[in-house]
């Protein structure tokens, strides 16, 4: 198998299966029970939270577990708004942001907020200028994303930050770090940024799990109410099983993540120098910042039926974001690209454990494809 779509999701690592299981036939306390077997699940709790605030270059008061990206996102962003309605209305985005994001915009219009969206060039990037354009006094929110999760490319956050910072301090500003977790290292306080989003089953936790960085400075209205766990933050019985999973993953990939860095920045020369020697009129989209992605465009073959094509060799690659489910890519119409560009696009994933036999197989099938679908 040649599984390269590890920017839909990825295999769990197995130490953290391994610790998720204890947490579920042994340690299965309740971190809010009084006796010893709920003091012992909210103390290593204490611990998971600590791990997860490091990868995100956080304080662990700052971390709030929730049950996936899409739910920090939400948290996030109607959190922020609701909370600062009474200074204004208005919010930037861009529009090329993960559905999460776009769609807690559209619904905050429906309730009377103003939202810009920003557009990207060519590249992938949003311009610092066009940003500072788009700010007005009552801008409350912004929320960009780190990196992107077709295209790979990563956005001028600290830029943005220290506009906000000088123009509309008062504004929140959001990042949807689900793609940059472990890609680049997150430093929320130097970029001035309040809330910012992960998810786990990007980086080789379960799905399911996710935690937003709220920082000391600004207080958010909870989108999730009942018992108060996570400081009111986030009610629920916190997923003990999951979190120690995601605490796990990322204590491995902390540890890994100069090596994972390098091996995976090769991976991504090796298919860019082997594709332009094999087949040189593919395009490929945007210019990546980061290595783990690579959007590619082989004109006159369509998406779905090149993705059915290398399917049936046991190499998994995807159209776009999996949640697009086979429809239009939004981020490259968002980009500019044409029909023909974005109905044959493309994205290959890497995760440290892909090799260059599983790029081998992806040139092989696409080679295949082009002969079958060309003729
Ligand atoms: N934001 C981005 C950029 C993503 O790529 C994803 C998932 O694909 C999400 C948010 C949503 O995360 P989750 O699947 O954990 O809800």
């Amino acid at each position: 198998m040649h599984y390269l779509d590890n920017s839909a999701t990825t295999a769990v690592l197995p130490e953290a299966v391994e610790t998720m299981t204890r947490f579920m036939l042994t340690d299965f306390g309740n971190p809010s029970s009084q006796h010893s077997m709920g003091i012992k699940a909210a103390k290593e709790l204490k611990s998971y939270r600590e791990i997860v605030a490091k990868a995100m270059g956080a304080n662990a008061d700052e971390i709030t577990f929730t049950s996936g990206g899409t739910e920090a996102i939400n948290t996030a962003i109607f959190g922020a708004a609701y909370k600062n309605r009474h200074i204004g209305k208005h919010i930037i985005t861009s529009e090329f942001e993960h559905s999460a994001v776009k769609n807690a915009c559209k619904r905050l219009e429906e309730d009377g907020f103003t939202v810009t969206y920003l557009k990207p060039d060519e590249t992938g990037h949003i311009s610092a200028e066009d940003f500072e354009n788009a700010l007005r006094e009552d801008t409350i929110l912004v929320s960009i994303m780190l990196v992107n999760n077709e295209v790979g490319t990563l956005q001028h956050v600290e830029k943005i930050g220290s506009i906000i910072k000088n123009k509309a301090p008062r504004a929140i500003f959001h990042i949807d770090a689900v793609q940059g977790l472990f890609r680049v290292p997150l430093t929320p306080k130097k970029w001035n940024c309040q809330l910012m989003s992960v998810s786990g089953h990007k980086i080789g936790a379960p799905k399911g799990i996710g935690a937003l960085y709220i920082s000391r400075d600004v207080k958010i209205r909870p989108y999730i109410v009942g018992g108060g766990q996570e400081k009111g933050m986030r009610s629920g019985t916190e997923p003990m099983p999951s979190i120690a999973g995601f605490a796990v993953a990322c204590e491995i990939r902390q540890k890994n993540m100069t090596e994972d860095l390098k091996h995976v920045s090769e991976l991504a020369e090796y298919l860019k120098s082997e594709l332009q020697k094999r087949i040189p009129w593919a395009k490929q989209n945007g210019q990546p910042d980061v290595p783990h992605v690579f959007n590619v465009s082989l004109e006159g073959c369509k998406s779905e039926v090149m993705l059915r094509i290398l399917e049936s060799r046991e190499v998994y690659v995807s159209a776009g974001s999996a949640c697009a489910k086979g429809k239009e890519s939004v981020v490259l119409k968002a980009m500019g690209f044409d029909n023909k560009r974005i109905d044959s696009a493309i994205r290959i994933s890497f995760a440290p454990f892909n090799t260059r036999e599983d790029i081998d197989a992806l040139l092989d099938g696409f080679e295949q494809g082009i002969k079958m679908l060309k003729r």
